[in-house]
């Protein structure tokens, strides 16, 4: 469909960047996104997704808003707290841009339920707080051929990783660590509200260029930011033979 007036005025300066253009902004209208999580790295994740224009995102999450999130999930306020918070997200979003159709989900995923909910789903993204989750995220994309990108952050730290199923190195060839053998409940870790503001961010942006087919995303690279002294390192990872995704 093509843009209406008002989206022409919405999306002017993406309009006018070579590497998006109109053809650019109606395949961001006409694209499906998952994300697991609505925390912190999900807030700066969803909002600027939400308004760059994206036509559906889907957000799962299980958790109530807590006066101890507000430090950086800035999808929430005050006036949130004991709520819902994919419902708050919704209703956030909505009013940031009524063009993106906003599905929630307030339920804990599992191998089974991620399967049924990435179905027509153009790309899925982990806004999760917990390895196990990033791993069922990882394997569910591959499984189910869906683009996907994974990111963590920790105090000042985070880490990012973009998946092409089978065709590029995986969060398993990186990570080889066996989720269930981890301690159950970990204690809080330390984080400064800037680092999932900045990893979401980039999450959203990574989402942005594969969906365009622009520039290079970080298929079989890992990238590292070191927020304390300013260093965004991308390291070149391999796919591992005897990995998943290469069966
Ligand atoms: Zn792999």
């Amino acid at each position: 469909m093509p843009l209406s007036e008002e989206q022409k005025i919405r999306y002017a300066r993406q309009l006018i960047s070579p590497e998006i253009g109109e053809k650019g902004q109606e395949k961001l209208l006409n694209s499906k996104v998952l994300q697991i999580g609505a925390g912190g790295l999900g807030s700066s994740f969803a909002m600027y997704l939400v308004a760059a224009g994206i036509g559906e995102l889907t957000i799962i999450d299980n958790d109530t808003v807590d006066l101890s999130n507000l430090q950086r999930q800035i999808l929430y306020d005050s006036s949130s707290l004991n709520r819902v918070k994919v419902e708050v997200a919704k209703e956030r979003l909505n009013n940031i841009n009524p063009d993106s159709k906003i599905i929630i989900k307030k339920m804990c995923v599992d191998d089974k339920s991620i399967d049924d909910l990435i179905k027509n789903k153009d790309y899925i993204v982990d806004c999760s707080d917990n390895a196990k989750t990033k791993f069922m995220v990882n394997d569910a994309a591959i499984r189910n051929n869906v683009k996907c990108t994974i990111a963590g952050v920790k105090d000042f730290y985070g880490q990012m990783i973009t998946i092409n199923p089978k065709k590029s190195a995986c969060y398993r060839c990186v990570f080889y660590g066996e989720p269930e053998k981890q301690p159950k409940k970990e204690s809080p870790l330390p984080i400064i509200g800037v680092t999932p503001g900045i990893l979401g961010t980039l999450e959203a942006v990574e989402v942005i260029k594969s969906l365009l087919n622009i520039g290079e995303t970080l298929e079989n690279n890992l990238l590292m930011v070191n927020l304390l002294n300013m260093s965004f390192d991308k390291i070149s990872v391999q796919k591992h033979e005897k990995c998943i995704c290469s069966k």
